[in-house]
């Protein structure tokens, strides 16, 4: 599984549509500060189903949308695109490349969508369960998250290790079992 291509287009400081096109190998971003790296990390993790507005370093969810400068009027509309290569089918899912689709209205409104169809937020997390990419795993690790995960209760730190292990879905499929 690789990450093919990442758009940007309302989404924080990026006001204009904005493509990444990933390479093979590593990807470095580099820019001054305050330029929009993290932001980048951000549509990464915003797009892949994150809930937590604190987490994206805001108050509300609708302040990822582009809030406008001296320059240019706000925006009503953030939209992340994000395209993976699948064909080694990591990510569960048949299809050998994945796009999603998110969008976020300044009324609220938001929606996702999975190769062209809406589907809900529930849908693109079990698509990343147990692929070590989940909400809670430290694919991506921001400033701080470190030392967080090394003072995490135990089991707190189990979750995270379950989740790169693959557990996650039998304990769901146990749990459901149990209430049938
Ligand atoms: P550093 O090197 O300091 O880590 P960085 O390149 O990671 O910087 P970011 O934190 O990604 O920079 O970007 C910060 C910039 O994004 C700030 O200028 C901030 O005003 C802008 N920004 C954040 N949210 C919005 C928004 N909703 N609308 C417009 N601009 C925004
Ligand atoms: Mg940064």
């Amino acid at each position: 599984m690789k990450l093919k291509t990442l758009e940007i287009s309302g989404f924080k400081s990026f006001a204009n549509r904005t493509k990444i096109d990933f390479m093979p190998g590593i990807t470095g971003v580099v820019g001054p500060n305050g330029s929009g790296k993290s932001n980048i990390i951000e549509a990464i993790r915003w797009v892949m189903g994150e809930t937590s507005a604190k987490g994206l370093r805001g108050d509300k969810m609708v302040d990822v949308i582009f809030g406008g400068t001296d320059l240019r009027a706000p925006l009503n509309r953030a939209e992340v695109i994000i395209t993976f290569d699948n064909t080694d089918h990591y990510l569960n899912s048949d299809f050998n490349e994945i796009q999603i689709a998110r969008t976020l209205y300044r009324n609220g409104e938001s929606k996702y969508q999975l190769n062209g169809k809406v589907v809900r937020l529930r849908d693109i997390h079990e698509l990343f369960m147990d692929s070590g990419l989940g909400r809670e795993s430290f694919s991506i690790i921001s400033q701080g998250r470190v030392e967080r995960i090394f003072s995490a209760k135990p089991e707190e730190r189990r979750s995270i290790i379950e989740d790169v292990a693959g557990v996650f879905k039998y304990k769901q499929s146990k749990e459901k079992a149990e209430k049938e």
